[in-house]
């Protein structure tokens, strides 16, 4: 990328600057934090481009982080998927972390809060933990438990560690402040008991970290430099810093002893949290607990369901990752909250593939057109190009004889004012064959349309047309399985109601064409192979499902934004 195309913004403002005034050493390390909780989403994309990209820009590294520290919902399967779309995405991490790898740091770092009475072991439950918390407009109030000596504080972190208590029946908390404005920092909860096994560490730990607490301790264990996060962690910040400055992890490296003869070459650091705005999309959901439903549900075929906001969907349904990237440059890096609109990242999509996809022709709705004065057996091949602009793709051999399908909407009876293409006894341009006449309209009892006669005329005596038409040969193409999707949602934010976002799935945003038809030259790409299908639109042979002999391909866009317009 070059320096004209790098968009600027206030985080790449802001490392630069630290960057020229020394700061963490001249260091950038950055790090993506998922949780392996679900499928990573369009809204990931941002966080991952921004993530990496600053490390490329900076000189600097960027980290992979599991934040696997709630197995509740977590899974390997996960795990591998945010790894295959990070990849695919164009992105590779310097390092791969989880947070459980630092359960052991996590568990002595606790242990010092208490010994400085910064932490203490509360009894109450989850509902009194609520009404003792207070409100935004009145302080809460300390917990019986809050004044337990650091010996007795010791002793029962070390038997909640031991898994001598039940779930939910004790807790660790920050010894903060219960009058706090800022309501997490009312001595929030460091660990809870949870006797349930980890992707990771098995049954090692019946307690399991908060995230507030293992984020940012693993941010200075990796030496993170930039901790870049969403607005809604912006109230966590003073909580971040707090433990951070409780610990000095710099100050205090024994508290990490045990990841001696870890992999860890890159110096503690004292981290900085900032926060940039999501990127949010109309017409969809990204909330994880949402996805998860949807697939969960049946609602749609999968994570990877072509009408679903992941980056595995995407990439089905035929998006490159290059549109993706782009659409993240051009939302840019703000604190502004903004819902994009899905034709943005539709233009994109646009954008790319207009210049890289090779052009194919395909009959969605076919109907046969004879050409009556070619030979019965006649076959002529022509070699056309791939791309109209761009002679570097190279050209590719077409064939036909006289029996041809031409999409049915190119043919009326009765043509509106202003129609360019086939009418009864009218001309028009088959694309690369020349132009014929219609000389018959052939149709069965009801009266519909069932086949056009046609003749081909000489290329010196052809008159003049204004329409091109497609076409695909009956004997040399191949019949395809084409879907077209749209929308998952007919509404823009299916989120705002009445009702649930279930009501406002969009019924009709997948069509499935059985028997739609294609050249050979496309039938016989390999999967995910993207092209124009010449004035329909982009399609993508199906990662999955595409073969030779039986083609799927999925529409990845229509060629122009037809979006509400009927
Ligand atoms: P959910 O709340 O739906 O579970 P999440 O934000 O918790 O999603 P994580 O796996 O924790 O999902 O996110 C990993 C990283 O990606 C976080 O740093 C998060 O801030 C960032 N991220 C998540 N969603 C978006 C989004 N829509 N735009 C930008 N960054 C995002
Ligand atoms: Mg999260």
């Amino acid at each position: 990328m070059s320096a004209a195309d790098t968009p600027n913004h206030f985080i790449r403002t802001m490392i630069s600057k630290d960057v020229a005034a020394g700061k963490h050493d001249g260091r950038v390390v950055t790090r993506f934090p998922p949780e392996p909780n679900g499928y990573l989403h369009i809204g990931h994309a941002k966080s991952i481009c921004l993530n990496f990209g600053m490390a490329r820009d900076f000189g600097g590294v960027c980290h992979l982080r599991f934040d696997d520290t709630n197995p509740v919902k977590e899974d390997l399967a996960y795990v591998r998927a945010i790894q295959e779309d990070i990849h695919w995405l164009g992105f590779e991490w310097d390092a791969l972390r989880h947070a459980s790898d630092y359960f052991e740091v996590f568990y002595q770092c606790a242990r010092r809060l208490i010994s400085d009475g910064k932490a203490y072991v509360c009894d109450l439950n989850a509902d009194q933990v609520r009404e003792y918390r207070g409100t935004l407009t009145a302080p809460g109030q300390n917990s019986p438990w809050r004044e337990r000596s650091v010996e007795e504080n010791l002793d029962l972190f070390t038997r909640m560690r031991n898994g001598e208590f039940a779930d939910g029946s004790r807790t660790l908390r920050a010894k903060i402040d219960m009058a706090s404005p800022n309501i997490n920092l009312r001595d929030p909860a460091i660990y809870r008991i949870r006797k349930i096994a980890h992707q990771n560490t098995g049954d090692a730990w019946p307690i399991y970290p908060m995230y507030d607490y293992a984020h940012c301790i693993s941010d200075a264990l990796e030496g993170i430099t930039h901790s870049l996060c969403t607005l809604e962690f912006e109230d966590h910040r003073p909580l971040y810093d707090w433990y951070l400055n409780q610990l000095d992890l710099k100050a205090n490296p024994q508290l990490a002893d045990s990841l001696q003869g870890a992999d860890m070459d890159i110096p503690i650091s004292r981290p900085e949290q900032t926060e940039f705005a999501r990127l949010n999309l109309d017409y969809t959901v990204m909330s994880k607990r949402k996805l998860v439903e949807l697939v969960s549900k049946g609602l749609v075929e999968g994570w990877d369901d072509p009408r679903m906001p992941t980056l595995s969907a995407l990439r089905r349904r035929g998006v490159t990752a290059a549109a993706i990237r782009l659409l993240c440059d051009r939302v840019g890096v703000t604190k502004q909250v903004t819902v994009i609109d899905y034709g943005v990242l539709e233009g994109c999509v646009r954008e790319d593939l207009d210049q890289h996809a090779q052009r194919r022709m395909a009959v969605l709705d076919p109907l046969p057109l004879t050409i009556e004065n070619l030979p019965e057996g006649y076959a002529a091949t022509i070699e056309v190009a791939n791309h109209p602009q761009q002679p570097e793709m190279g050209t590719r051999e077409l064939s036909h004889g006289r029996q041809l399908y031409i999409e049915r909407s190119d043919f009326e009876e009765e043509p509106p004012k202003g129609f360019k293409r086939l009418v009864p006894d009218g001309n028009v341009r088959l694309r690369h064959i020349g132009i014929v006449r219609c000389v018959g309209v052939d149709k069965d009892a009801e009266g519909k349309v069932i086949g056009l006669r046609a003749t081909l005329y000489q290329p010196d005596e052809a008159p003049k047309v204004k329409g091109t038409i497609h076409w695909v040969c009956a004997e040399h193409g191949r019949q395809a399985t084409v879907r077209l999707y749209d929308r998952l949602f007919n509404v823009p934010d299916p989120d705002a109601g009445p009702g649930s976002y279930i009501d406002h799935l969009n019924p009709d945003s997948r069509e499935v064409i059985a028997a739609a038809w294609v050249e050979p030259a496309a039938a016989e790409s390999e999967a995910e192979t993207r092209y124009q299908f010449e004035r329909i639109g982009y399609f993508v042979s199906d990662r999955r499902e595409h073969r030779a002999e039986a083609p799927v391909f999925n529409r990845v866009v229509s060629l122009r934004d037809s979006w509400g317009k009927g």
